[in-house]
């Protein structure tokens, strides 16, 4: 039987046996989980037992990529790597774009699935020919711009690599997984399980063809969507600015974490500005693959300290991690930072999140020089921060105990737990959320900790009064200090987003740009001939969603954790438009069971709740 869209094949790597084979992949569970973080997920329930530790040789290592990746639908190129996340201890999941996942598309895999531990470091090389595992002693130690360059002069130009870092490779808790230099699937650790098998990098060389099922009514579909992305309101200033924009404007509706999160104004959120990054760094925008919204851009520094410096990005996750939350300015060293970041391999969110948390202590007096070796936190400090950064990738001295994270750093300093900020040990990323309150619900139910993609709640301050209503069951749901509708909202944008995953596709170009899933249905159906409309496509995001569930609960996840930091919900707003405001989470959580039909004690998705979506049987495959 022809396959369309997919691939139906799966890359099985056993690190301890130094083996390479290739599975199929059972058609049942394609047309099920689509692929990607669906499919990850599957697999992941199926392999990871409760007792399995992150840093075991039985913990998964997923590489999983969509249908609609390396064929001419409008942004794709994305994969979901998956595992037992070293900082969380329950899903370990992050997201990427690049060239990458195409490739591995092209060479004829829907993913890779990495288990055991090599008694010295390797790398993997896939090719549309075969597959082999190959020494690493010469990149082991080696930055990612380092390892990129030396495995690209021995594969040729045409290959496309993803690596971890010397973070990685020293298991800091929120190291990050690279590919094609400057992308990263940062979240939740992966790139520390990666150091932990000793697998430094994968090589993929590779142009074959997706085959798909309607090439004319594929064609007329991307035109669809494209328009459709052309004329989103949110597109001019996406095209010009990408997520940088959000610096004045959260500034301004005073949701901008500045210290910590203990303001949400930033007095100097001018000098870290995208207007300010467009006007003196930014040298042209740049695109994913496929992408008519070029969101991205690549910076340069052409003078000063940091002259000669040149990469793809930064997006405004890491120029808040690294600027307002610690109280910081100087636009050149965020740059750097950002940078060097990536070449460590090493989450931006995370990293920023962990010396905030330090900043804190030391403002509160609760670490002085004695225990950071001389360096003065004081907020804003460049300096410092620089240096910290680089105790933390090689685990040395003081950084040792920040390279575990803020929850676990905060169980070493006593009475510094209240600055610790993260959702089940994850560190919380850049919304200001007691003045959004979708995001807050988002960050406390999120399945891999304090997470702003997986729901991508931008409908709180985008969408119309009329259409939140219709979608959401009252105008209210438009209102972000509101709590009506919230729990709708949530469900309803982590069920699309989960589904745009799985497909291999981009949350801001679909989700945040309002683009409706009967786009992507018709899209789904020219790719892969499978019939499919709106509603299908969300129950199986609902689908993901619930799995993902039940693996957390497999793990030891219990419902008290779906919750926020204490700041949030007792620590009103100092100041501005969102002053006076906290976060009633437990509330929200509530509204979110009933939505999502679990139970409110256990947590867990109801028997009804399970049969209706497939599960009970699809788990017994
Ligand atoms: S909209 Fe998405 S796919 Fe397009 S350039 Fe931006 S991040 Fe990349």
């Amino acid at each position: 039987m022809i396959l369309y869209g997919w691939r139906g094949k799966l890359l099985r790597v056993d690190l301890s046996e130094r083996a390479v084979s290739t599975e199929e992949i059972d058609q049942r569970l394609l047309s099920a989980f689509y692929g990607g973080r669906g499919l990850n997920m599957f697999f992941l329930y199926q392999h990871l037992e409760a007792e399995t530790s992150p840093f075991d040789p039985e913990n998964t290592l997923i590489f999983g990529s969509g249908p609609l990746v390396g064929t001419s639908v409008p942004a794709n190129g994305r994969y979901n790597v998956s595992s037992r996340s070293p900082l969380t201890g329950i899903l370990g999941d992050a997201n990427s774009a690049g060239i990458w996942a195409p490739s591995l598309r092209w060479a004829g895999y829907d993913g890779i699935l990495v288990k055991g531990e090599a008694d010295t470091p390797v790398y993997l090389s896939i090719t549309e020919e075969g597959s082999e595992l190959l020494d690493a002693a010469e990149i082991w130690g080696k930055t990612v711009t380092e390892t990129d360059l030396i495995l690209r002069q021995r594969h040729g130009k045409d290959a496309h690599i993803l690596a971890i870092g010397p973070a990685g490779e020293n298991r800091v808790r929120y190291a990050s997984i690279m590919n094609d230099l400057d992308r990263a699937a940062g979240r939740t650790g992966n790139g520390a399980v990666m150091g932990a098998k000793r697998l430094k990098a994968i090589v993929i060389r590779a142009r074959g063809k997706i085959p798909v099922a309607d090439p004319d009514g594929l064609k007329e579909v991307c035109k669809k969507i494209r328009k459709a992305m052309l004329s989103s309101p949110s597109y001019p200033i996406r095209s010009q600015f990408g997520t940088p924009m959000l610096t004045m404007l959260y500034n301004e509706m005073g949701v901008l974490p500045t210290f910590n999160n203990q303001a949400a104004i930033f007095s100097e959120a001018e000098k870290i500005s995208g207007e300010r990054l467009k006007e003196e760094f930014v040298i042209r925008q740049a695109s994913c693959y496929r992408c008519p919204v070029h969101c991205s851009r690549i910076s340069r520094i052409d003078k000063g300290e940091f002259k000669g410096l040149e990469f793809e990005g930064p997006e405004f996750e890491s120029i808040c991690s690294l600027g307002s939350r610690l109280g910081h300015s100087n636009f050149e060293a965020i740059l750097y930072l950002c940078k060097r970041l990536n070449d460590l391999g090493m989450d931006t969110i995370s990293t920023g999140g962990t010396i905030a948390y330090a900043m804190e202590c030391w403002q509160r007096g609760l670490l002085t020089e004695k225990d950071t070796e001389g360096l003065n936190l004081t907020w804003g400090n460049t300096g410092s921060i620089i240096q910290l950064v680089e105790k933390i990738a090689f685990r040395r001295g003081f950084g040792d105990m920040l390279a575990e994270g803020v929850q676990r750093a905060s169980e070493k300093i006593p009475g510094s737990e209240r600055y610790a900020l993260h959702v089940k040990g994850m560190e919380i990323p850049t919304q200001e959320v007691r003045g959004l309150k979708a995001w807050g619900l988002g960050w406390a139910v999120s399945s891999r900790g304090a997470d702003h993609c997986r729901a991508f709640p931008v409908m709180e301050t985008t969408w119309h009064k009329d259409q939140a209503k219709e979608f959401f069951g009252t105008e209210k749901a438009a209102d972000r200090f509101a709590y009506e509708g919230k729990a709708e909202m949530i469900k309803w944008a982590e069920d699309f987003g989960a589904v745009i995953d799985a497909l291999g596709l981009c949350t801001i170009s679909y989700v945040a740009m309002g683009l409706s899933p009967k786009l992507v249905a018709e899209a789904y159906r020219a790719v892969t001939g499978e019939d499919t409309d709106e509603e299908k496509l969300l129950e199986t995001g609902d689908r993901i969603v619930t799995l993902e569930r039940l693996l957390n609960l497999k793990l030891g996840l219990i419902p008290q954790q779906d919750t926020l930091p204490r700041r949030f919900i007792e620590e009103p707003v100092p100041e501005g438009p969102s002053a006076g405001e906290v976060i009633d989470i437990d509330k929200l959580v509530s509204q979110y069971y009933g939505v999502r039909d679990w139970d409110k004690l256990t947590g867990r998705p109801s028997k009804e709740k399970l049969a209706t979506l497939g599960l009970s049987s699809l788990l017994a495959l």
